[in-house]
Formats: structure tokens, C-alpha cells, sequence
């Protein structure tokens, strides 16, 4: 995922203050201090050169070894698939769908440089991100659809050149730091899955989220939010990473209606 991981991580961050005030190391699966641009300026979370040289508490997280993910599982459904082959996440993301423990995400914290004061405005993010699981895609026809139902001041963030809705004003963000910024003000959100919404969650900001069949708000989804998830076929949260018919019914099931309806309740 990336961003969306290291707000996550944030949060476990956050968490682990409560009982212990030492900064935290958050460390990979072989126990090396990573950083990432997500935790910048964040307070609680140690630098490599802090952990160095400071008493600090530490938290695996990392590239193959996020809490929300079912590793064990997976690795013996590669097992059965690849026999005698070393497991990877990555073949497995390409070739066998992702599997969810029942850790549950709890918001975030990201230190923008320059948080905005709020405004009316609301962010809608139409887009996923570049090599995401394609069944986190509402679809664009439903994106218009709903834009053109609620009268509110839409905004849509990302950089120059993006595909921006009709009806929508696009504010240029050069990264997802200065993306946060932006949407540190909005009124509210309706966004995909993805490191948007965990920011949406980490900046206080109310947002409906589209989830469709993919994954599951059980695992990452805030209380604060109105998550839309498809529980009804019995076969979610599938975990796929190619696209899945189920995935299809279940983000049809998610009417541009109901969203606009659900919209208007939060703000
Ligand atoms: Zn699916």
C-alpha cells in the first residue's frame, strides 16, 4: 500500500504512547529502523540517527509484516500453488488474493506543515492509485453520477494534468503531503480505499468510503467514517488483486444514490 501503511503505523504509534512514552522505532520484518515521509514531524516516532542514540520502544511494520495481513495463510496457499518455492508477497499479491487478520486500524496522525483552516469545500478522489488492486474502483460513470447529486463545493486534488470530473474544481497538489494539507480543510470526503482515506481518518476530516469487496472496514476502516463494503455475497473481503467479478457486483451494489445520501447525513 505505502502511505496508507505508514498512517496506519502512525497510529499503532499513537497507541503504544498511551502506555509508554518513549519514542518508537518502527522497525521491518528483520528488525532494521525504517522512515518514512509519512511520519514527518510526528513527535512520537524515532528517526533512524534518535533510535541510535535514545532509549526507545519498538514496532515491526513494514514491508511483510503489516498487522492487517494474514501471512501465515497466505504463505500456505503459495505453498500449494508454488510448491517448493521460496514465498513472496509480492508473486502472491500478482497471483493469490490477500488474506486479513482481525487487527483493526485506529486513526493516525500526520503533521502537515500548513493545516488549512476548515472551508466548505469536499474532497472527491475518483482515482485509485497506479498499480492498486483494480476492484478498489468504484468506476468514473458512478464518481460523475454522484458528483452531479450533491450541490456542494467539490474539490479534486492530484497533480496538473490529472482527469478531473465535470462539476469539479481541481486544486494542483504536487505530493500526497501537500494533498493532506488540501484536504486538512475540507468540510468533508468520499473517497476510495486507499492512503487517502487513512489520512482523511489521521486529519479529523468525515468522509464516506467506498470499499466494494476487496477488503474489509473491519480491518481498515475508521469508526468515524461511513465505510460502504459489500458483505452480502459471503466472499468478502476476497483480497484480490486482479479483477474479480465479485468485486464488480459488489461496487455495483454501491449506488451513486445511497453514497449522496450517506454524504449529506455526514456533513
Ligand atoms: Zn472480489
Amino acid at each position: 500500500m505505502g502511505w496508507g501503511d505508514e498512517i496506519m503505523a502512525a497510529g499503532q504509534a499513537r497507541a503504544l504512547q498511551r502506555t509508554d512514552s518513549r519514542k518508537v522505532a518502527v522497525t521491518d520484518a528483520a528488525g532494521r529502523v525504517r522512515w518514512h515521509p509519512a511520519w514527518q514531524g510526528n513527535p512520537r516516532i524515532a528517526t533512524r540517527s534518535e533510535a541510535a542514540r535514545e532509549d526507545v520502544q519498538r514496532l515491526t511494520n513494514g514491508p511483510g509484516c503489516r498487522p492487517y495481513v494474514d501471512y501465515v495463510r497466505m504463505r500456505r496457499e503459495f505453498a500449494r500453488v508454488h510448491p517448493g518455492r521460496p514465498f513472496t508477497t509480492k508473486v502472491t499479491g500478482a497471483r493469490l488474493p490477500w488474506r486479513f487478520t482481525d487487527w483493526r486500524a485506529e486513526p493516525g496522525e500526520i503533521y502537515v506543515r500548513k493545516a488549512l483552516r476548515r472551508s466548505d469545500v469536499v474532497v472527491v478522489e475518483p482515482h485509485i492509485k497506479a498499480g492498486a488492486s483494480p476492484n478498489k474502483q468504484w468506476g468514473w460513470g458512478r464518481w460523475q453520477d454522484l458528483v452531479s447529486r450533491v450541490d456542494v463545493p467539490w474539490v479534486q486534488l492530484g497533480p496538473p494534468g490529472v482527469r478531473i470530473l465535470d462539476g469539479v474544481r481541481h486544486v494542483p497538489t504536487s505530493s500526497f503531503l501537500d494533498a493532506c494539507a488540501v484536504l486538512s480543510g475540507a468540510r468533508g470526503a468520499v473517497l476510495p480505499e486507499g492512503g487517502l482515506h487513512h489520512a482523511a481518518a489521521a486529519l479529523g476530516v468525515r468522509a464516506v468510503v467506498i470499499f466494494g469487496g476487496r477488503s474489509n472496514p473491519a480491518n481498515l476502516g475508521y469508526e468515524g467514517h461511513m465505510n460502504l463494503f459489500d458483505p452480502v455475497s459471503g466472499e468478502s473481503p476476497c483480497g484480490q488483486s486482479v479483477a474479480c467479478a465479485h468485486c464488480a457486483r459488489a461496487m455495483a451494489g454501491i449506488a451513486p444514490a445511497d453514497v449522496a445520501q450517506h454524504l449529506e447525513n455526514l456533513l
